[in-house]
């Protein structure tokens, strides 16, 4: 989601396989579900999906006990290529490109990926409702400030005939005006004994759904309406009605350095006398959505720059007009959003390197088109992208000192192959690089394990139809006391013959995030990630099915909704393996510094994936995929 500053300034870091061989086999059926006979077609498969496969675990498993003690397995059939990328993400295809542009399209590429679709994070969830094809993003939204991209990204997107300024007119910045569908904040029952729906939203909605009205209410007579003590609501407007004030007795010039400094959650406790644990855990989910922490491991400055109350940041000397400059909106909408969010990059990749697999190449058609998956890794094909293929282990090959290629050991179906290329790009989860190169020096397999991915569960909710939430006027929600902390409506944009969904009658694609705070509040950022992960990687689909049933009912049944009649089929893209984390004030400061010594190339292997950037945009994958390839010393 869009947040004013925060994504990019913050996310980003602060302000300023035994000869022959065979494992036994594993059971993929998980991930294989056939839709129509043999043919899968992963989109539209529904479930759990995102990092989800038990398979691949247990391969992961493999590549953590055995290291490199991967002999020698059979070469795979057409063994040899100039390069061989891991990871088919956004920044794994993207390297296959820049490297046909750079050394030719008659390069031989091969793409290794584990799960069993691509695009990694840029997940596209396809559903039919009504014989009609309807798609959602499993993961990356949107193009977030492309102004902003680098000439690399942009030329990238050149490339694959992406126009930016098409959506100026996709995206119908009047529908949710129209139809009147605003913010709201859910408290359901079993947290606040009762079901509430309060026309107010905390957060600023219409930076990250462009045309989104405001709510209703406003501060005052929102929290009358909350299902809160008298105490709670007390404490909760002192923070607002203080803000002006609450930095006054620290030393004037010493501002800047007191809300960098300072946690949040200390803050408010000093200068807002602020102890009631529902203040604060309502406080601390301003940031959950952007950062993937609460504001509780926040310091001031980023919690409050990030649309926090508490304290008059703005007007601190000097450093005030530059923290404004940040929290304005920079004129550029948050409107850049294919259907399938970023996923069409992914297919526009995929389309371009190997045509076989879609006879469509226009970008605002290929929404619509069926991808033939048979077609990714055929015979012959000069760029090959293997599905459900687990690389466990890449082996410089050397003469002498010099290395003169890489040998990279992967598992499919069970079965370990080896093939030899050229070079390599590793666009896979940084923290994984170490287990695949064990040769790496100790300091840089250090900062390439610190690179642990922020969890976060993005759940496409398809809709028969959307007509309780627009008699509910209901846009988007926040949830306080629910896992899924927020849901969103579509966004409304029409594509080539994709029509965004105009009519309450009409099938609507709704998106509910589950960050996975710890429970108690305080723990270091990579500590949560750690535990989020397990957590989300043992909770059920039933449960998840079950919360949002629960969720959408307590929500919307006053104006008519019936998760029996009205939901379709549910995708739950459970990312253990999500946003690249960048770093806080307070913890870990040094996530670029990490990066940028975890980067480094290793004789013809080289590093990309948007890990290496620091940065948990779409841009810093395509970005470092760009260095990774320049890195690369091809003859
Ligand atoms: C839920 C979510 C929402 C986001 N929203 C936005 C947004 O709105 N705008 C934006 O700019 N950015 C967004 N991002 C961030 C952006 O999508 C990512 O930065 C980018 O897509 C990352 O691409 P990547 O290729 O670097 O990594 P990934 O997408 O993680 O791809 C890495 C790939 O490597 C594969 N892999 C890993 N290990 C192995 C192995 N051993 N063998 C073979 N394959 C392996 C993985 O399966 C994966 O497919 C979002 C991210 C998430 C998680």
């Amino acid at each position: 989601m869009k947040h004013n500053i925060t994504r990019r300034d913050f996310l980003n870091g602060s302000l300023l396989a035994l000869g022959s061989f065979a494992l036994p086999p594993i059971s993929l059926s998980e991930t294989l579900s056939p839709l129509k006979g043999n043919k899968i077609y992963p989109p539209g498969l529904t479930g759990m999906r995102g990092n989800r496969s038990k398979a691949i675990e247990t391969a992961h498993k493999f590549g953590f006990e055995r290291g490199n003690d991967w002999s020698k397995p059979p070469f795979a059939k057409e063994q040899d290529y100039d390069l061989i990328v891991v990871g088919g993400g956004i920044s794994g295809l993207a390297a296959a490109r820049f490297f046909q542009l750079q050394h030719g399209l008659d390069k031989r590429i091969l793409i290794l990926e584990e799960h069993d679709d691509f695009g990694g994070h840029a997940r596209r969830n396809e559903f039919e409702v009504n014989s009609q094809t309807r798609v959602n993003y499993g993961g990356s939204q949107s193009m977030d400030s492309p102004n902003e991209y680098s000439k690399e990204t942009l030329s990238l997107l050149d490339d694959l005939g992406v126009n930016l300024k098409l959506f100026d007119q996709a995206y119908d910045q009047s529908f949710f005006r129209k139809n009147d569908l605003r913010p709201v904040t859910y408290f359901n029952k079993s947290v606040f004994g009762q079901d509430k729906v309060v026309d107010y939203t905390f957060a600023n909605m219409s930076s990250s759904m462009p045309g989104m009205p405001n709510a209703k209410l406003d501060l005052i007579n929102a929290v009358k309406q909350m299902p809160l003590s008298k105490q709670t609501k007390q404490q909760l407007l002192r923070v607002y009605k203080e803000s002006k004030s609450a930095l006054d007795n620290v030393a004037y010039f010493g501002r800047f350095e007191y809300i960098e400094k300072t946690p949040y959650f200390d803050f408010l406790k000093q200068k807002h006398n602020v102890i009631d644990p529902q203040v604060l855990n309502l406080l601390r989910g301003f940031t959950v959505d952007d950062w993937g922490v609460g504001t509780d491991v926040l310091s001031v400055l980023e919690a409050v720059a990030s649309g926090a109350p508490g304290a008059n940041i703005q007007e601190i000397p000097f450093y005030g007009k530059y923290i404004k400059e940040y929290m304005s909106d920079d004129g550029e909408p948050y409107i850049h959003h294919f259907p399938d969010g970023n996923a069409t990059i992914a297919r526009a990749l995929v389309a371009k390197m190997i045509p076989a697999v879609s006879n469509v190449c226009d970008i605002e058609k290929i929404v619509k088109a069926k991808f033939n998956y048979q077609q990714l890794d055929r015979e012959g094909a000069k760029v090959k992208l293997r599905l459900n293929s687990t690389v466990l282990n890449v082996n410089p090959i050397k003469n002498g000192h010099q290395q003169t290629g890489v040998e990279v050991t992967y598992i499919q179906q069970g079965i370990a192959h080896r093939v030899r290329g050229k070079s390599c790009v590793l666009a896979c989860y940084n923290m994984m690089i170490p287990h695949l190169v064990p040769q790496l020096p100790k300091r840089q397999k250090k900062a390439l394990k610190k690179n642990i991915k922020i969890p976060v569960i993005y759940t496409s909710v398809m809709l028969n139809n959307w007509q309780s939430l627009y008699d509910g006027h209901i846009g988007a929600a926040h949830s306080p006391g629910n896992m899924h902390q927020t849901m969103l409506m579509d966004f409304p944009v029409s594509i080539g013959d994709y029509h965004s969904s105009a009519k309450p009658e009409q099938p609507q694609a709704l998106t509910m995030i589950h960050t996975p705070l710890s429970e108690e509040f305080g723990i270091p950022p990579i500590e949560q990630f750690k535990q989020g992960q397990d957590r989300i990687m043992t909770t059920s689909f039933e449960t998840i099915e079950q919360e949002i049933k629960e969720h959408l009912s307590g929500m919307l049944s006053p104006s008519g909704f019936d998760p029996e009649r009205d939901i379709n089929a549910i995708t739950v893209n459970r990312w253990t393996h999500g946003f690249t984390y960048g770093g806080a004030d307070l913890f870990d400061p040094d996530m670029e510094e990490n990066a940028e010594l975890g980067r480094q190339s290793f004789g013809r292997i080289t590093i990309a994936n948007s890990d290496s950037g620091a940065s948990a945009f779409m841009d810093s994958a395509i970005d470092q995929a760009w260095r990774a390839v320049r890195e690369i010393e091809f003859r």
